[in-house]
C-alpha cells in the first residue's frame, strides 16, 4: 500500500499542500477531486516522486520512499498535458523506457499491441504525436503507462480532452483495465460522474487540505459539509 503522512508542500511562501495524510490499499481505485488550484496535480507529482514534499513522508509497502526518485518507485504517471516525445513515433513513445530493461523484446511488442488494441490507437502507431488529435494523444499517454505494468497508475485528468462519447467508452475501458491489472489507480478528475462511477474511495481536496475521504456512497449520503455535497452533487 501507499501511505502519505502529514505531507506539506510549499512553493515559496505559499503552502499548497497542508498536512495531507492518506493510506491507499493495494489495488484500490482512488479519485482526487476538488476545484482548480486545490493541489491535485501537486499531490500526484509528490506521490510520483517528481517533486519533494516540504514536510512529511511517503511510504510504499512500508518502505519510506520520500528520498527515492520517480524512476525507482514503480509507478507510472499520465499527465494532464500528455508529455509525449514529439520526435518519436507513437510506437516509440510506447516502448520508450522499456527497451533497456529486462523485459524481452517480444513481451514489449505484445504489450504495445495489447494496449494499442484496447485504446484504439493501432492506426496511429507510426505517426508522431504532432499528427494526432488531442484525444488520440491522450490515449497514447495512457498506453505508455499501461505497457510499463506499474504497481500503481497516477492519472491526472486522463480523459479531459476527449469528447463525451469517447469519455464514456474510455471510462469503461479504465474500469476494465483496473479489474484486469488489479493495479492501484490514483485518478485526478473534475468530473464527479467519473469519480463516482470509477472510484472505490474519493478524496475531496480544498485549498491543499482533505475535506473528506470516503466511498462514493458515503460522500453522497453523508457529505461532511456543503462544500463536499456541492462537489459530489449530493442534495444539501
Ligand atoms: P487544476 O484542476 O487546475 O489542474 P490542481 O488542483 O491540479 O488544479 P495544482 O496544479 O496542484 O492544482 O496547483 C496547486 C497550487 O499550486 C496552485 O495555486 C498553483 O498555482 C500552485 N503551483 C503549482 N505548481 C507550482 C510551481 N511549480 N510553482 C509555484 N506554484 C505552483
Ligand atoms: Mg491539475
Amino acid at each position: 500500500g501507499l501511505e502519505l503522512r502529514n505531507i506539506v508542500k510549499n512553493f515559496g511562501a505559499v503552502e499548497v499542500i497542508r498536512d495531507v495524510s492518506l493510506a491507499v490499499n493495494d489495488g484500490e481505485f482512488i479519485a482526487f477531486v476538488g476545484p482548480s488550484g486545490c493541489g491535485k496535480s501537486t499531490l500526484l507529482r509528490l506521490i510520483a516522486g517528481l517533486d519533494k514534499p516540504t514536510g512529511g513522508s511517503i511510504a510504499i509497502d512500508g518502505t519510506d520512499v520520500t528520498e527515492i526518485g520517480a524512476a525507482d518507485r514503480g509507478l507510472a504517471m499520465v499527465f494532464q498535458s500528455y508529455a509525449l516525445y514529439p520526435h518519436m513515433s507513437v510506437r516509440e513513445n510506447l516502448a520508450f523506457g522499456l527497451e533497456n530493461t529486462k523485459v524481452p523484446k517480444a513481451e514489449i511488442e505484445a504489450r504495445i499491441a495489447d494496449a494499442a488494441r484496447m485504446l484504439e490507437i493501432e492506426p496511429f502507431l507510426q505517426r508522431r504525436p504532432g499528427q494526432l488529435s488531442g484525444g488520440q494523444r491522450q490515449r497514447v499517454a495512457i498506453g505508455r503507462a499501461i505497457v510499463r505494468r506499474p504497481d500503481a497508475f497516477l492519472l491526472d485528468e486522463p480523459l479531459s480532452n476527449l469528447d463525451a462519447e469517447l469519455r464514456v467508452t474510455m471510462r469503461a475501458e479504465l474500469a476494465a483495465l483496473h479489474a484486469r491489472l488489479k493495479a492501484t489507480m490514483i485518478y485526478v478528475t473534475h468530473d464527479q460522474v467519473e469519480a463516482m462511477t470509477l472510484a472505490n474511495r474519493i478524496v475531496v481536496l480544498r485549498s491543499g487540505r482533505i475535506e473528506q475521504i470516503g466511498t462514493p456512497l458515503e460522500l453522497y449520503n453523508k457529505p461532511a459539509n456543503r462544500f463536499v455535497a456541492g462537489f459530489i452533487g449530493a442534495p444539501h
